[in-house]
């Protein structure tokens, strides 16, 4: 496919035939996905381990990530014992403990239990990090985040730092959780992570004397929310003493009871994600960071990736058309071509733009004609930072405003300065 506009644009690197469906963060992991909700207590750890354990059931290689700093419950759960520091390999990295077929790595299996962490903001994702990339994984098809509970900093500061493939939201089917699991669901579609959808946890109780149902928490919002929002709804499982039972007593309800309804959901979800996730478009380009004058690091251009329908907030290809031009393609197919200094021009960052108001605060003029990138990086998957040649570099390029701005100078709306 030739990129529109120019007749063909050089690349600074040899673009790969079949691209990786996928952004690939961590070497050999295919999937990272995370596990969240809006608040704590809905269940959202027990959901992030039995699906963990329903994909290794059918036959993925699978890692959980145990992201809840604060209370780690994931050892306790999946009945791992922690009777000294983890292993190691010789570079330092942690080898995971295994358990019922899948790896865990969890902040749990580096302290005991009783001292709970006191770890502020920064440091957590930080630790995050570590959790994920200074783990001796081996090859996995999914890593299962387990976020801790919220929306706040850390989930946006991980979903921005790590390539997710999706996210999950787990919720309750009270009205008030819903509301809160709604924010989860805008903070992943801000930062351009695509929900793979919603779980309905503590739905429906069957009792287990009398056979008869009754929602105690409700019923049906889960499913109602993902209508809404137009997110899939992956399944609702039932409040189910026995898993509470199976994750106190560190074998999951998946394990224990394969057979109850609560298991053949998990499985069931299980199956929607990965079958979800086989057919998405998702990050093709690896993450990158590019020296715009030495090409050192540039991204690929990868026309083969295109396809018509494809996602056109997702880019293909990023590319030095010549030293005043950023080329971008994308995998619908589409090109577009922007010119440097309009890109410095549209910084929206708030040093750039008041925040409160958008009130623009920088001067076009007084932005020399000749200033040009210095790096360009990939920002989680939905977004590049360009750090400048005038020395700026706090200005975030969401893919969304990159298109449409490139859209808009297309159609003459916006004036040249
Ligand atoms: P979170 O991670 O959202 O804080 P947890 O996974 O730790 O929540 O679950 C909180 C409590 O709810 C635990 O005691 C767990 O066993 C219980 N629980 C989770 N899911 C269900 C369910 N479907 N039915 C009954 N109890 C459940």
């Amino acid at each position: 496919m030739t990129p529109s506009g120019p007749k063909r644009i050089p690349v600074t690197a040899t673009p790969a035939p079949t691209p990786e469906p996928r952004g690939d963060t961590v070497p050999g992991i295919a999937h990272i996905v995370a596990v969240a909700s809006g608040k704590g207590g809905v269940g959202k750890s027990t959901v992030a381990v039995n699906l963990a354990l329903a994909l290794a059931s059918s036959g993925h290689r699978v890692g959980l990530v145990d992201a809840d700093i604060h209370g780690p419950s994931i050892p306790g759960m999946l009945g791992i014992v922690v009777d000294g520091p983890p292993k190691a390999t010789p570079d330092g990295r942690m080898i995971p403990p295994e358990r019922y077929g899948i790896k865990a790595a969890s902040m749990g299996l580096l302290r005991s239990d009783d001292n709970p962490a006191i770890v502020r903001g920064p440091m957590v994702t930080k630790y995050l990090q570590m959790l994920v990339g200074q783990v001796d994984w081996g090859q996995l098809d999914y890593l299962i985040l387990d976020l801790p509970p919220g929306t706040g900093d850390t989930q946006l500061t991980l979903a921005q730092s790590l390539q997710l493939s999706g996210a999950i939201i787990v919720t309750t089917p009270q009205d008030v959780s819903l509301k809160i699991a709604r924010r989860g669901l805008r903070m992943f579609e801000t930062v351009q992570v695509p929900i793979v959808g919603i779980v309905e946890n503590m739905s429906t109780f069957t009792c287990p004397h009398c056979g008869g149902d009754s929602d105690v928490f409700g019923h049906g919002g889960g499913e109602q929310m993902s209508t809404e929002l137009g997110v899939p709804f992956l399944g609702a499982i039932p409040l189910d003493a026995n898993i509470v039972l199976g994750g106190d007593s560190g074998t999951p309800v998946v394990i224990d009871r394969p057979d109850s309804a609560a298991a053949v959901t998990y499985r069931r979800i299980a199956d929607n994600l990965h079958s979800s996730l086989a057919g998405s478009d998702t990050a093709v380009l690896q993450p990158f960071i590019w020296n715009w004058d030495t090409g050192a690091g540039a991204p690929l251009w990868l026309d083969g990736a295109c396809h018509p329908g494809g996602n056109p907030l997702i880019p293909a290809g990023f590319a030095k058309r010549d030293d005043r031009t950023l080329s971008v393609l994308w995998l619908d197919g589409h090109s577009d071509n922007l010119d440097v200094r309009d890109l410095r021009i549209m910084c929206r960052c708030a040093a750039c733009v008041e925040e409160m108001s958008g009130r623009p605060l920088l001067d076009p003029a007084s932005i020399a004609v000749d200033v040009a990138p210095r790096t360009i990086t990939s920002v989680g998957n939905y977004a590049i930072n360009i750090a400048w040649s005038d020395g700026h570099d706090t200005g975030i390029y969401s893919f969304e405003y990159l298109r449409s701005s490139a859209s808009s100078r297309a159609a003459g709306t916006v004036e040249d300065v």
